[in-house]
């Protein structure tokens, strides 16, 4: 069969709309060719990227150590199942627990997964360390969370779109509104059989929502004082996007998680994905300490790809990049200077209200109602004057470019978004 090879945009679009399920709405744009904080359409046309796939090109596209790490590795051994050891996966284990500070590594493969890892290893802890009666455990979740696709996690969602017509739903999730610490205290203090508190240090798909600063230190005390596992799910956060290696890192800019900087929040099982391999390929973890990995016994999880040797070696080499790139200063430097510049345009503007966020994940509100087209027309104009971005919810904007970008760079896109969005000023 011939495949041709120089796809029109509307050529791509149709063969997607006719034979892919409709489960997306993209912005019309057809992507060809990826490098840095740039990608390029089928007809040439160059834009600046600020999704980064929803921070999973934090390291920029195509990363050329990243590429190098995956052609070489997928020359020499691609899967071999866990049922057989690999010459890559230890040392990635290795590497990847000292980066982030935990006795072990449960290696997955999308966001998703991680975080399902992550509940079933909450719950197993709960009824043979903590010693909750059996099927009696619950985890606490936040309002207007997202962890991702499968039916155990959108069961405990709230957003309609994610659950309606998906049940029946899984039982064990109690909700509580986000940033707030007396609603967890008050359920930790009423209820003898929580096991976890599942939270995203910044809420990314419900719009950048971003906590007061205690927020991570205050919850995760209250779950240590209630012995209940504090869990963060870092998939959108972590790896350098919010100015630090972690979101629960706060104020230090250190390029490894430690505990002795005050700011720094540990997680008990702390969930990474997207950033984890640059964007390159589905690689996503679990990390916790001994006592808690332990209750995982042969045969009682894993996965066919989950730790395979070409995953181990995207991963470490992504990692490396972050730090000898010193993305995480840079995405903080970028990220105060991006949030004062849209200060000083929301200022005078009366269709932006707010800006935003931490490090490089930022989020502009536009000054409509929640179902209006404002931001998604806004999008689209920004794509056709060269800078990529989607509304999460309804009229709010995020901004996430990759975290590679220079000053200079950033300043471009900032005179891109001003100008566009003031051809919407009423
Ligand atoms: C993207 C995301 C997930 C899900 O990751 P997938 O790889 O899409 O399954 C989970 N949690 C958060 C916070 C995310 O941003």
């Amino acid at each position: 069969m011939l495949i041709d090879q120089s796809l029109s945009p509307s050529h791509a679009i149709s063969l997607e709309d006719r034979f892919g399920a409709h489960n997306y709405h993209p912005i019309p744009v057809v992507l060809q060719r990826g490098e840095g904080v740039y990608v390029w359409d089928v007809e040439g046309k160059r834009y600046y990227d600020f999704l980064s796939a929803y921070s999973a090109v934090n390291q920029g596209h195509c990363h050329p150590q990243i590429i190098a790490a995956l052609v070489e590795q997928a020359q020499q051994l691609t899967l071999t199942s866990r049922a057989f050891y690999n010459d890559k996966l230890g040392v990635y284990e290795q590497f990847v627990t000292s980066y982030f500070g935990f006795d072990k590594v449960l290696p997955m493969n999308t966001g998703a997964e991680a975080v399902e890892t992550a509940l079933k290893i909450c719950r197993k802890w709960a009824y043979e360390k903590k010693g909750i009666p059996e099927n009696q455990a619950q985890i606490v979740v936040c309002e207007n969370n997202f962890h991702g696709r499968t039916t155990t996690i959108i069961s405990f969602s709230n957003d309609e779109n994610a659950r309606k017509n998906f049940g029946p739903y899984t039982n064990g999730f109690i909700r509580i509104p986000y940033d707030d610490v007396a609603a967890l205290e008050h359920v930790l203090k009423t209820n003898p059989n929580i096991a976890g508190f599942l939270v995203e240090p910044i809420q990314g798909e419900a719009g950048v929502y971003t906590p007061a600063d205690d927020y991570m230190k205050q919850t995760q005390a209250l779950c240590h004082a209630h012995n209940v596992l504090f869990i963060a799910d870092e998939i959108q956060t972590g790896i350098a996007r919010t100015g630090a290696l972690l979101a629960v890192c706060g104020d230090c800019t250190c390029e490894q998680a430690c505990e002795r900087q005050a700011s720094y929040t540990r997680p008990d099982l702390l969930i990474l994905g997207k950033a984890l391999s640059g964007g390159v390929y589905p690689v996503s973890a679990v990390l916790a300490d001994n006592a808690i990995m332990d209750v995982i016994k042969p045969g009682q999880h894993g996965s066919t790809f989950g730790g395979n040797p070409l995953a181990a070696a995207v991963a470490t080499k992504a990692l490396e990049v972050v730090q000898d790139e010193h993305l995480a200063q840079n995405a903080r430097r970028l990220g105060q200077l991006f949030r004062e510049k849209m200060q000083q345009y929301i200022d005078q503007s009366n269709i932006v209200t707010q800006v935003r966020g931490r490090g490089l994940l930022n989020a502009i509100v536009i000054n409509d109602h929640e179902e209006s087209e404002t931001a998604w027309n806004i999008c689209v104009e920004l794509a056709n004057n060269g800078l990529l971005a989607k509304p999460t919810h309804g009229n709010i904007i995020r901004f996430a470019p990759p975290l590679v970008m220079t000053e200079g760079q950033l300043l471009e896109c900032v005179d891109i978004i001003t100008t566009t969005l003031s051809k919407f000023e009423k």
